[in-house]
């Protein structure tokens, strides 16, 4: 594909036509790094790594970059030093020359953190907290920095360097680990945020896609990098709600795997469609046991009186979500993953669904 594209451009150089970039392709991979983050940019035969996942992942990034035939990396942002981002980025700093690397200026009392600096200084690669503001081109990409603005965070992660990248009509929006103090702050810069795609904050955190940041990014899509069974219970149910709420499509590695969005400059397409599910994760990660007769649910639920038996269900037979039929995840589920029911809320429940957290049935 892409060789056609050059050969396409060569073709067109030669016989005099005007070049316009709408011959180039620009690639984000979200990479499946489990609990954790790490984001290839490729654009051009140019290359940026945003974060590397964590210390377990650390190999599987590297030869990663090296099937996407990367020699070089023009940057490598280390969106902040928690080690489920920056053990990757140490293992890529070590096999590949680099020329530029962004991470905030803080110190972290780790032995991650150590490692990222005493290779920075070995390699004498120039490091820097770049300015908010500034945009930087890879490749026929560019990307602005959108954060962090402050310097006195008492929460390492609203370090995080937030950047947007477009090529052409495309837009990415990436926050690291950035929890909704940082994503007000970039909301007051008056930068735009506006972005097709949000790699959403700290793995689906409630911390994080404040309504603040939602309203200003309108993402067409979101995905969402965490790991299975995670003991944080990633993703969690108050950002996942706002994403049904607002109707964006959902991608996430836990689920599909490594996420890869090209773009012309013009129209996004992905290497797999959006699972648009929006299950959250579990903090204790024990299935869900059938609720007591008498309790939370008829105390708390005004719906109650309504989940008697002949109530009309829509199930996720996917991802065991039980929904009222107006519910809007209702109208993006699959076909084949729905199924329409009058048992019983409970003896759902004890078949092992769950309400969905929206319509609340
Ligand atoms: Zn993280
Ligand atoms: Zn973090």
């Amino acid at each position: 594909m892409k060789r056609l594209l050059k050969y396409a451009l060569s073709i067109a150089v030669m016989s005099g036509l005007a070049v316009t970039p709408v011959f180039a392709q620009t690639e984000i991979h979200v990479l499946d790094v489990g609990q954790g983050l790490s984001v290839l940019v490729e654009s051009h035969g140019h290359y940026m790594l945003y974060d590397g996942g964590d210390r377990d992942k650390s190999s599987f990034v590297v030869s990663y970059l090296k099937e996407e035939k990367v020699n070089s990396l023009d940057y490598v942002i280390a969106s902040h030093y928690d080690a489920d981002h920056l053990n990757g980025v140490v293992g890529a700093l070590n096999v590949f020359p680099v020329k530029q690397v962004f991470s905030p200026d803080y110190a972290a009392d780790t032995r991650v953190f150590n490692s990222f600096q005493s290779v920075i200084e070995t390699k004498a690669i120039d490091r820097k907290q770049p300015q908010v503001g500034t945009t930087y081109q890879l490749g026929d990409a560019s990307f602005q920095i959108l954060s962090p603005t402050g310097d006195k965070y008492s929460d390492p992660n609203n370090y995080s360097i937030g950047i947007r990248i477009t090529d052409g009509d495309s837009s990415f929006l990436i926050t690291g680990d950035a929890e909704s103090d940082s994503e007000k702050e970039m909301c007051k810069t008056n930068l735009e945020l506006e972005s097709d795609v949000y790699i959403m904050g700290h793995h689906g955190s409630g911390t994080s896609t404040s309504w603040e940041l939602l309203q200003k990014a309108t993402p067409e899509y979101a995905i969402l990098s965490c790991g299975t069974g995670n003991t944080y219970g990633h993703p969690h149910i108050e950002s996942m709600e706002k994403l049904q709420d607002m109707e964006i499509q959902l991608l996430r590695t836990d689920k599909q795997g490594t996420i890869i969005a090209s773009t012309d400059g013009t129209s996004i397409t992905w290497n797999t469609d959006p699972c648009n599910d929006y299950s959250a994760g579990d903090i204790n990660d024990k299935p869900i046991q059938p609720q007591k007769q008498g309790t939370e649910k008829q105390s708390s639920n005004v719906t109650a009186n309504q989940a008697t038996i002949g109530t009309e269900y829509i199930l996720n037979t996917s991802t065991k979500k039980i929904h009222y039929p107006d519910c809007n995840s209702v109208k993006q589920m699959k076909e084949k993953n729905k199924k329409t029911t009058t048992e019983s809320r409970d003896s759902l429940i004890a078949q092992g669904y769950s309400p969905c957290g929206n319509c609340r049935p």
